[in-house]
């Protein structure tokens, strides 16, 4: 180790901290076992102290120390990333904020939150006053909202209001630097661009400003379907029909046997298509269900559906979909992919003939650059690192789709594709010594490699 932990603690003393092996090693972990590659890869790497700061004067004395004594810093949420986001590659702490967590104001149209609360808080609050969040990860109940911005893009509530990163829907942005003073800096507009998935590289984010919407009260719902083409025709018509939904998920008949909640609601026999429906907007859903010879299984708002012991919708959907088979089988894995516009339900056939047995699917539908987008998050039995790379070249290669690999852990490899610039840029001002989650951008990486 090249610090001195036991001086960094001294100097925050007064300050929770703990260090129980068994404790730190479950705080550096996040959800990155969906991948096989990523097991294998992130083993063993483990923080040596998790700190829990309990107001934003806390995390401004642990960031000076971190800085002062060159220790290694990982901020936490809720530690529901899919790609190791969370985990320390080089020791050091993990800084759990999630007690940074007051939500600030409520106005219409607004929130303005501490980054470490939980979003289900923040969308229930926002609803006490007939507002919700125009969008939130599937993860709504253990996520935060710094969280979702640092390693999220978009999810249930993204087929009517499009990705997190879109123009408006955050409006502002309190990041503090890891230095011996730590600088306060505020982020408004496109700048807020800087620190949008940067896996908590360039600064602490202390407070974020959401976008809220009226609320609806989401009928959840599903209708299955005679064959897996037919949910996806629907669930594309019904975009362009212009129904009012939060979610749209078609999920093959092959995943019912993951969803033993469900029953006879969701059929081995049937394919379904779980959602999120505006309430006058259900008698159009079921006529353009019926036109598509499927039939509506249940429609209940949650209160109900909770009562009965059956999840949200949006947990039959996004990556709780690929939880739900991993609950019961480890042998699968993921991918995410995005289809080629115009999307064309034969290619997913195609897919499905080509893979057979080794691909369960199951699409997503958002709203990308004002148009409805199809994801792909289908489940992939792991045979094997080549295999999945094979796998890939034929998804990009043959059919066109552009995959967000879940296999690796640095930005650029992921969701980014290449390094951005002016998030390189900004982590010189909010963390000059690197000490942010270090290894995870390869941008700071080779940045570092190139200065004299
Ligand atoms: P964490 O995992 O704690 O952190 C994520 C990253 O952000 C880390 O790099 C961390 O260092 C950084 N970070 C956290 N807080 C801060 C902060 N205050 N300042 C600076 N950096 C910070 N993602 C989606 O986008 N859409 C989905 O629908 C979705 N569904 C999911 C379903 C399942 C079952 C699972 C396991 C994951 C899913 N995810 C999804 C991924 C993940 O849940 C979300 O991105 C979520 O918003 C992450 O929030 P978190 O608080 O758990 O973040």
């Amino acid at each position: 180790r090249a610090y001195d932990l036991a001086a960094f603690r001294r100097e925050i003393e007064g300050i929770r901290v703990y260090d129980d092996p068994k404790q730190v090693e479950l705080k550096s972990r996040d959800y990155f076992w969906y991948s096989p590659i990523l097991s294998q890869a992130l083993e063993g790497r483990v923080g040596d102290l998790v700190v829990l700061p309990t107001d934003q004067d806390e995390v401004r004395r642990v960031a000076s120390a971190a800085a002062r004594h060159k220790v290694p810093l990982t901020v936490r949420g809720g530690g529901t990333g899919n790609y190791g986001q969370c985990v320390p590659l080089q020791g050091g702490i993990i800084l759990d904020v999630t007690k940074i967590d007051r939500i600030l104001t409520l106005e219409p149209g607004r929130a303005r939150v501490e980054a470490g609360a939980r979003i289900a808080r923040l969308d229930d609050a926002a609803r006490e006053g007939g507002q919700e969040l125009l969008m939130y990860p599937s993860t709504r109940r253990i996520a935060t909202i710094g969280g979702f911005l640092s390693g999220g893009s978009g999810g249930v509530g993204s087929l009517r209001h499009g990705m997190l990163r879109d123009d408006g829907n955050v409006g502002y942005v309190k990041v503090m630097s890891v230095e011996p003073e730590p600088q306060i800096i505020e982020l408004h507009g496109p700048d807020i661009q800087k620190v949008q998935h940067a896996y908590g590289t360039n600064g602490i984010i202390l407070e974020i400003d959401v976008a809220l919407t009226p609320a609806t009260d989401w009928i959840h719902t599903a209708a299955l379907f005679e064959g897996y083409d037919r949910a996806l025709r629907f669930a594309v018509e019904a975009q362009h029909e212009g129904l009012d939904c939060y979610l749209l998920t078609p999920v093959e008949r092959r995943f019912a046997r993951f969803y033993s909640k469900y029953g006879p609601l969701f059929p081995a026999d049937r394919d379904g298509v779980f959602a999120m429906v505006a309430p006058k907007e259900m008698p159009r859903f079921e006529a353009l269900a019926a036109a598509h010879g499927g039939k509506i299984s249940f429609a209940m708002p949650k209160p109900e559906l909770v009562a009965a012991g059956l999840q949200p919708a949006y947990e039959c959907g996004w990556n709780h979909t690929t939880l739900q088979a991993l609950k019961a089988d480890k042998s699968w894995t993921y991918l995410q992919v995005a289809y080629p516009r115009p999307f064309d339900p034969e290619l997913v056939l195609r897919q499905m003939r080509r893979y057979g047995d080794d691909v369960y699917m199951h699409h997503e539908m958002a709203r990308l650059e004002g148009e409805v987008q199809i994801f792909g998050l289908p489940l992939v039995k792991y045979r094997g690192r080549d295999a999945m790379y094979r796998m890939i070249r034929e998804f990009e290669e043959i059919d066109g789709c552009t995959i967000y690999d879940p296999h690796v852990f640095t930005i650029e490899e992921g969701g980014m594709k290449q390094i951005d610039r002016s998030q390189i840029e900004f982590k010189k001002r909010a963390d000059p010594y690197g000490l942010m989650n270090p290894g995870k951008t390869q941008g700071w990486t080779s940045d570092m490699a190139a200065r004299p």
